[in-house]
């Protein structure tokens, strides 16, 4: 990821790039100030055992609604807030707001949150999930965090031992969209992670049994089992797509077959309803 020290003025003759400076600084001004104005809000979504197709957690998804730029992807807004260094107090905000939440729910469904790599490279990040704990009172084995690749290719930030300490609070650790990064798998020797979350990418491409993508599934699987991790395909959105998934030995699901993101409400209604959380 680019630093954008000076970089929109250096480049403010690339029609291209400025659109996307001017963009960057529409949604960083309206960032600042979006928590502090009720902006911000937790959908969730479920990742449910493939095969009992019971709801095992719940992640939780960060959504913005501005009253001038309407609703804003957090694709679109995350880095943003990464670059205006503005992640860690919206960051510290989710993890609070959703660890309360999950003291809602039944003591089995744990929460996951998405964490950024520059939340990790804070001193200050462990002690802030410390503190969401005791203050929602939710146990840390209730909690997962979901982090990327780009986390151990960060200079200066030590990942690999930031990662150790929240292990051995007794958070759970996932790995987010595995495949699309750049690292190599070293670290995955180093860092206990739970579950393996296979990207969407290789996922929809094997309902349409695009043959390299069955490979690269069997091949994640194999690795996941053989380093005591589970594996979470994301994104199943169809029946050919679940029994494909099934087929190579995935634990967990999660996509639209299962649930869209959803309100604090509907996903508080689920549990009254356990007919509509059994997988079809
Ligand atoms: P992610 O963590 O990989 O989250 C999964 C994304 O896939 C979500 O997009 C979800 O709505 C979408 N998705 C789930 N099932 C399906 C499906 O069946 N089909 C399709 N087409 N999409 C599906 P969303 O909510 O737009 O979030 C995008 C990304 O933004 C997330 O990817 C995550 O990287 C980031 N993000 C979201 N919330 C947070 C947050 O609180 N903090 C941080 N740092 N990043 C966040
Ligand atoms: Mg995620
Ligand atoms: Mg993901
Ligand atoms: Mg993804």
């Amino acid at each position: 990821r680019s630093k954008d020290a000076g970089g929109s003025t250096y480049h403010a003759y690339e029609p291209q790039l400025h659109v996307h400076a001017e963009e960057r600084r529409v949604l960083e001004i309206a960032l600042r100030k979006a928590l502090e104005r009720g902006e911000m809000f937790l959908n969730y979504q479920p990742v449910v055992s493939a095969d009992s197709g019971t709801i095992e957690s719940f992640e939780a998804l960060l959504r913005w609604t501005n009253p001038d730029l309407g609703n804003v992807s957090p694709a679109r807004f995350v880095p943003v807030a990464e670059e205006a260094r503005l992640i860690a107090p919206i960051g510290e905000w989710v993890l609070r707001t959703a660890c309360a939440e999950a003291m809602n729910w039944p003591a089995s469904v744990r929460i996951a949150v998405n964490v950024s790599a520059d939340q990790l490279g804070d001193p200050s990040f462990v002690s802030t999930v410390v503190s969401a704990l005791a203050q929602s009172g939710l146990p840390a084995h209730r909690l997962e965090l979901e982090v990327t690749e780009s986390v151990f290719m960060r200079e200066g930030t030590c990942a690999v031992q930031v990662l150790q300490q929240l292990i051995e609070l007794g958070i759970r650790l996932s790995l987010d969209d595995f495949g699309t990064g750049y690292s190599s798998l070293g670290y995955l020797s180093r860092t206990k992670f739970s579950t393996i979350k296979i990207d969407r990418s290789f996922v929809q491409g094997a309902s349409r049994n695009v043959q390299e993508n069955l490979a690269i599934i069997r091949a994640v699987v194999a690795l996941a089992d053989s380093l005591g991790m589970a594996t979470t395909a994301e994104g199943v959105e169809t029946e050919e797509e679940y029994a494909m998934i099934r087929k190579l030995g995935c634990r967990k699901v999660q996509g639209y077959l299962f649930g869209r993101p959803m309100s604090t409400q509907d996903a508080r209604a689920l549990f009254n309803d356990p007919a509509k959380v059994v997988a079809a």
